[in-house]
């Protein structure tokens, strides 16, 4: 079966530069780099290969522009058989939906695909939808949050969910959508091999009409939501109240205070 792993080139900065005039993020003379929970689903799909042993391939897959290639070629380099971008003009200003629905066209036109993995978040756009919403495109079950895969079969795999209480176990039948946590291993970094067959690697690049895309549904005109306002949210004053003198006493004041709040009866 094919291992699929999204992945996408995100800005090597937490400082996202934002033209807040246009809505969009500012790309030019920054660094992109794999989003860093991609590389994370790109280390356990290789592993999942590895486990399974029985001919399975991981492919990676990105939407963007042609300078995407370059974290394709960095899956390549890590260990991933083969690479895939989505690049057409007719995909730009997609927001979540519609990215996910291209995905979702390319996944179909790879085609005998078991396992799809994604991270749990971009750290640009970092709205955790997209992964979800592949799931629900293909109209297959998904997890999220996932931290560790305890069984794995062609059917079927059995994985726990990263929950604020501890985690959930999870069975799951295949073909199903899994995005991870940095929890769930350490990416390995690329052999010598690994980064001479990226060198040479050509990145196939498939167009919407390619991959069979509806136009109604890619692009900014198949994109349900529009960026009305950006802007930087104020800083709040995070300094507190300074309370000094008897012990007692603060503790008494203390419990009224938070009584005042009904934090305490
Ligand atoms: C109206 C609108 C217009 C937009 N226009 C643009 C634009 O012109 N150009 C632009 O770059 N962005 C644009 N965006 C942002 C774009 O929608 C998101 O970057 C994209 O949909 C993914 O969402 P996210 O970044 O929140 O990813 P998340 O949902 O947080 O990502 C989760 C996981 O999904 C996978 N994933 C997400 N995106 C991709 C991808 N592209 N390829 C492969 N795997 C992926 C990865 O595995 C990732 O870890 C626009 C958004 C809106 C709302």
């Amino acid at each position: 079966m094919n291992i699929i792993v999204c992945i996408k080139q995100v800005p090597d900065t937490a400082d996202v530069k934002i033209d807040f005039e246009k809505g969009t993020l500012i790309r030019e003379g920054v660094k992109s780099i794999m989003n860093p929970f991609d590389t994370y689903a790109v280390e356990e799909a290789l592993r999942v290969r590895e486990r399974l042993n029985d001919g399975s391939k991981v492919i990676v897959l990105s939407m963007g522009p042609p300078q995407a290639e370059a974290v394709i070629k960095e899956a390549i380099a890590m260990g991933a058989d083969d690479g895939i971008l989505l690049s057409d003009r007719a995909f730009a200003g997609a927001d979540t939906l519609a990215t996910s629905y291209s995905l979702a066209m390319g996944i179909r036109k790879i085609g005998d695909f078991g396992l799809i993995f994604a991270g749990r978040q971009a750290i640009d756009g970092d709205t955790g939808q997209t992964g979800p919403e592949l799931a629900q495109w293909l109209n297959i079950p998904q997890v999220t949050y996932v931290r560790k895969i305890e069984e794995i079969t062609s059917e079927k795999a059995v994985v726990q969910r990263m929950t604020s209480y501890g985690f959930d176990r999870i069975e799951v039948k295949l073909p199903a959508v899994l995005t991870v946590v940095k929890d769930i291993n350490q990416p390995r970094l690329p052999s010598f091999r690994g980064v001479m067959k990226a060198k040479r690697f050509k990145v196939k690049v498939w167009t919407a009409d390619y991959v069979g895309a509806d136009r109604r549904f890619i692009g900014l005109d198949g994109s349900p939501t529009r960026v009305k306002k950006m802007f930087a949210p104020p800083q709040k004053h995070r300094g507190g109240v300074k309370w000094s003198g008897d012990p007692v006493e603060l503790a008494e004041k203390l419990a009224k205070e938070l009584q005042k709040h009904g934090l305490i009866r």
